[in-house]
């Protein structure tokens, strides 16, 4: 019997970040990992993902240099070197995490862990099991992808995002079902990569919820690389033939089929509780099936938390590692809760990211708002860089200014959301924004324009 202050089960995002803040407030802790260190995220999510859309994006830009005077003849893609390259990121970083845990004195437990009690668990692994006794524990295991009736992961011909990461060559057509996140962003890198795609989309619009405006950029960028995509379109099977693979889907149009060599499923994630045996120590899930949790990040059972993905939407890792830290800090004792606001960034061409609320968003909540917006093509660095579609929006309020939320659509700008993130945490104003002076030229600066823009006062923009 192992004892310790706090179990953390799972090393993701959430986990291993939550483990480093227990250790660094004086806590004893075992992490317990069935897999390799640092989840989805670092394994086969955000960033082996990240690599396959920068060396795809590095392709087209060498192919289409010549627009901008750099002409590099044959220019070709090694998918083995490629490969070679994302393994080299993802042990880095693996590793890293090992080594902090390590100087922190987290001892990692290799296996699967359950609950065997209200303090107690079992974590088997292939040299046996152990329980572990302890006084918290957090739970951090994170998600899974949802399979479909008629399209089980083979590997070969249907893959989910895991598998689409680990090809060894590029197929020559893809079938992408699910125009989410996923789906467009890995549909993205192999459309520049070569890949006919196309994606089926079950609901109205591609990356549904989103502002459709935004969507409309994104959706520019795919038109341009020869992807197809099919709004209320849902795929109900496939055969395999002599042109390769079919995929059936039912459509406002009636019956679809598209052939392809390869069919990526990107419908969602669904929560991992199913190993767990949350009832031995009394936690309850929500109807959703996720853990549920208050805003200390507690169960039902008031010494085990849960955080991450596991826990519910967004299933973002920044989120999951924040409500790492918040649990750390409320087992530590201090009076932490989850009051922050969760930046997104999709990682399509161009890029999308959003914080705070939208327009849409603070009028259906009954605030009424002023807007600024401007667009990337009146930005210097946008045009020097060659890449003007898009535009930031500035929602604040319009009865005191308050900054409500950036949305935008363009160049880098999942680097640029941050300064709004950090603006509405510190309760700025638009005004703010504007009165802050940005370099020039950089792309920041339209971040500053739109927001004078919320006074009709934009420099370089058509003022509305
Ligand atoms: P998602 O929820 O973003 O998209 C899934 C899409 O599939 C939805 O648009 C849905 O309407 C559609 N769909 C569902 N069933 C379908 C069917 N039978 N036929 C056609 N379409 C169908 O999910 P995802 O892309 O799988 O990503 C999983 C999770 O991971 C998401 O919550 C996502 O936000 C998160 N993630 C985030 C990032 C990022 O923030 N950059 C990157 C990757 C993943």
């Amino acid at each position: 019997m192992k004892k310790t202050d706090t179990l953390v089960i799972g090393s993701g995002p959430g986990g291993y970040v939550a483990a480093i803040r227990l250790a660094q407030l004086g806590k004893s802790v075992v992490i317990a990992e069935r897999e390799d260190l640092g989840g989805v995220c670092l394994n086969w999510g955000c960033i082996p993902s990240k690599a396959l859309i920068h060396a795809a994006s590095t392709l087209e830009r060498t192919r289409h240099g010549a627009e901008i005077g750099v002409k590099a003849d044959k220019v070709t893609f090694d998918m083995k070197a490629f490969q070679a390259f994302k393994a080299g990121v993802v042990s880095k970083l693996t590793g890293g995490v090992g080594t902090l845990l390590k100087s922190y004195k987290v001892e990692v437990l290799r296996g699967q862990a359950k609950f065997t009690g209200p303090k107690t668990a079992e974590v088997a692994g292939s040299r046996g099991s152990e329980t572990v006794e302890f006084a918290h524990c957090i739970i951090a295991t994170g998600a899974k992808t949802i399979e479909i009736p008629g399209f089980a992961f083979d590997g070969k011909n249907v893959i989910g995002a895991k598998g689409a990461l680990a090809l060894e060559e590029v197929p020559a057509r893809m079938v992408v079902i699910g125009g989410g996140v996923i789906g467009l962003e890995l549909g993205t890198a192999y459309a520049k990569l070569g890949t006919k795609v196309t994606v089926l989309e079950a609901l109205d619009q591609l990356l549904p919820g989103l502002d459709p405006t935004l969507v409309k950029i994104v959706e520019k960028g795919l038109r341009k690389r020869g992807v197809e995509w099919h709004v209320k379109a849902k795929a109900k099977g496939y055969k395999a033939g002599g042109d390769g693979l079919e995929v059936e889907a039912e459509t406002e149009k009636g019956a679809l089929k598209v052939a392809c060599d390869r069919i990526l499923v990107a419908v969602g994630f669904r929560p991992i509780t199913d190993v767990l045996d949350l009832a031995k120590a009394g936690v309850k899930t929500n109807e959703r099936g996720f853990v549920a949790t208050d805003r200390a990040c507690r169960t039902n059972v008031p010494h085990i938390f849960a955080i991450g993905d596991v826990s519910g939407p967004p299933f973002l890792a920044h989120k999951a590692s924040r409500e790492g830290q918040v649990a750390a800090a409320v087992i530590a004792g201090h009076p932490e809760e989850k009051d922050f606001v969760t930046p997104g960034a999709i990682f399509t061409d161009p890029e999308i990211a959003t914080v705070g609320l939208s327009e849409a968003e603070a009028e259906k909540a009954g605030i009424a708002v002023k807007v600024g917006k401007f667009a990337f093509v009146a930005n210097g660095r946008a045009l020097s860089m060659n890449e003007t579609d898009g535009f930031v929006k500035v929602v604040s309020d319009a009865k005191n200014d308050v900054l409500l939320g950036v949305q935008a659509v363009g160049p880098e700008v999942s680097n640029l959301i941050s300064e709004a993130a950090l603006a509405i945490e510190m309760g700025a104003s638009a005004e703010d924004l504007a009165l802050t002076v940005h370099p020039h030229p950089t792309l920041s600066e339209t971040i500053m324009e739109a927001a004078e823009a919320v006074y009709g006062k934009s420099i370089h923009g058509v003022n509305r």
